[in-house]
């Protein structure tokens, strides 16, 4: 019976339990409640796809996402008169019980800043030193940590938490060891674990060269990436990063960024994004086309006018969430934020403002290309003059939140949505409006400023032409290269390639390559039939939105995205 099992279904059924199917029931009708108390205008928009506003059924409940240092809430004294396999055990006991209760108190990902100096300190305080470590026992303990983030489908009961750990930076040889068994340990994870999400931050003199003393690090990192996919590269050399203390700085797996701060708490720890809104960069350049304005050139400076207009609108939503948020909303009503001391101010008294100020709100944005194809009638990744008018683009775009921030009392950023729940619908939107551009045939829209997914370019040559979009996407943004197969055997390729996307500017880089997974014996590849035990029920799992996904599980938008993808050739290039 056992073998008859489809894996894909079997997690299928998991994210619909009886706990799942309430909740969605009620999360779809508070969407709708939402929507009929905004403003008209503002429903509309998001109703007919000009807009997106994330997480609505959150609006005057919950923040968005928050990035975490371990050291600075563990309850220590909960773990003192306990053996030091207890404690080991404790630790990782601890993590699940507090993303559980955080994961549900808030509506996007939890991130550790540094979490292997975290865990490696924490350890030290409970009094275990690092020459008295059960090695065992503590990569069984991560090994289940990782086991329970993958599976535990308990998060609004149907899906599992968003979980980030930033690592790399460690210097000790306590944390560099904890580095070395959270990556060797997620290698060894059956095919089918592909969470939590580990970010390695890149850093010269700590990791990135061959004299640093991280650098097997960054070697076994790389190795890891190439079997899973995962963990994905934070640079802290490139430019948007360099000027920033490497170990403030953190990314959450599905790319939300957070750094500057007017309140003076610049950094990721402590602080998150508290919302945001896309807009749907297609959908303008398609009413410019219809219009029938002619020349690339008032059709970009109409295009800005138009978007400058809807982003007027997006702040007042992005504002007036905000203030829903701390008005509707109590210290009390975020208890493990409030228990755990989490942001990087202290919740005191009610004013729930004194602590989400310090968060961002985003603007991001959806399908640079496709609006760029339509207003020039150019292909970006392949005319200089249509790249031209893309940065031109994302330059007004990232201007506008800079003004923003300075006018008002908000951290605002711009923020290159990974298009989850999104590419698929503004497409479809777009068909019912009437438009039949040709770029919208594909049946998605591009995620973020990306080239388009079968743009052929080469690798180097796909990092060197987004790279400049980074510096202006201060929000998040991560560039992906789309490898033809797995590189186990070529670890070298992937260093090459971020110490190009360093040079270049790219600040956070991901490594996609097809995975497929027999459902059957379990081992991992490309191919429609298993080649070892020749079972056909095959597991697919891709990168579409930040975290790998079984495909079956894709809304139609990113089913068609996986389908069109090329790969990014790395042999015999040349960089320049
Ligand atoms: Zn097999």
């Amino acid at each position: 019976m056992a073998e008859k099992r489809h894996i894909t279904g079997e997690n299928a059924a998991d994210r619909m339990t009886y706990v799942g199917e309430v909740f969605t029931i009620g999360e779809r009708k508070r969407k709708r409640d939402i929507l009929a108390k905004l403003p008209k205008e503002w429903s509309a928009l998001h109703d007919g796809g000009d807009i997106h506003i994330h997480d609505l059924d959150a609006w005057g409940l919950t923040y968005n996402c928050l990035a975490v240092d371990l050291r600075e809430f563990f309850p220590y004294e909960r773990f003192n008169t306990l053996s030091a396999e207890a404690k080991t055990i404790g630790l990782f006991d601890f993590l699940k019980e507090f993303l559980t209760k955080l994961g549900n108190e808030q509506s996007g990902g939890m991130a550790f800043v540094n979490f292997d100096i975290e865990a490696a300190e924490v350890l030290e305080r409970l009094g275990i030193p690092f020459e008295k470590i059960n090695d065992a026992l503590l990569r069984a303990a991560i090994a289940s940590f990782y086991v329970w983030c993958n599976n535990s489908h308990e998060r609004m009961g149907k899906v599992s938490y968003y979980v980030s750990l930033n690592i790399g930076l460690a210097e000790t040889d306590y944390g560099k060891y904890i580095c070395k068994i959270i990556l060797e340990e997620f290698a060894k994870t059956e095919a089918t674990i592909f969470k939590p999400n580990i970010i390695f931050k890149v850093k010269s003199g700590i990791n990135a060269e061959k004299a640093d003393g991280g650098y097997s690090l960054f070697q076994k990192a790389l190795k890891t990436t190439a079997r899973k996919m995962i963990p994905t590269y934070l640079l802290c050399d490139a430019a948007p990063n360099k000027d920033i203390a490497p170990f403030k700085i953190a990314v959450m797996g599905c790319r939300t960024r957070v750094v500057a701060d007017k309140y003076q708490k610049c950094g990721s720890v402590g602080r998150g994004n508290i919302t945001n809104v896309s807009i749907n960069l297609p959908r303008v350049a398609l009413e410019i086309d219809k219009s029938g304005i002619e020349g690339s050139e008032s059709r970009a400076v109409r295009f800005l006018e138009v978007w400058d207009n809807l982003a007027g609108t997006v702040s007042e939503i992005l504002e007036a969430r905000y203030k829903a948020l701390i008005d509707e909303r109590r210290a009390d009503d975020f208890r493990t934020n409030l228990r755990y001391n989490l942001w990087c101010v202290p919740f005191n008294g009610d004013s729930l403002d004194e602590v989400f100020r310090h968060g961002t709100l985003s603007i991001g944005f959806i399908g640079l290309s496709e609006a760029v194809e339509v207003l020039t009638g150019k292909k970006m990744q392949k005319d200089k003059k249509a790249l031209a008018v893309a940065e031109q683009i994302i330059k007004h775009m990232r201007a506008f939140t800079d003004k923003k921030t300075d006018e008002t009392r908000f951290n605002y950023s711009l923020l290159a949505t990974s298009g989850e729940q999104l590419s698929g619908r503004f497409t479809e939107l777009d068909g019912n409006r009437g438009f039949t551009h040709k770029a919208l045939k594909k049946g998605f829209y591009t995620n973020s400023f990306h080239m388009e997914v079968d743009s052929g370019l080469s690798a180097f040559d796909k990092i060197t032409k987004e790279a400049p979009f980074h510096s202006y996407c201060n929000g998040g943004c991560i560039s992906y290269v789309e490898l033809r197969e797995s590189p186990i055997n070529n670890a070298v390729a992937l260093e090459e390639l971020i110490a190009h996307a360093v040079e270049r500017g790219i600040h956070y880089l991901g490594f996609n390559f097809d995975m497929d997974i027999c459902s059957k014996c379990g081992i991992s590849g490309m191919f429609d039939k298993c080649p070892k035990c020749g079972a056909d029920e095959i597991t697919r799992v891709r990168r579409v939105s930040g975290y790998l996904e079984i495909v079956d599980y894709f809304t139609s938008g990113k089913k068609k995205e996986v389908k069109h993808r090329t790969h990014n050739r790395i042999e015999d290039e040349e960089v320049e």
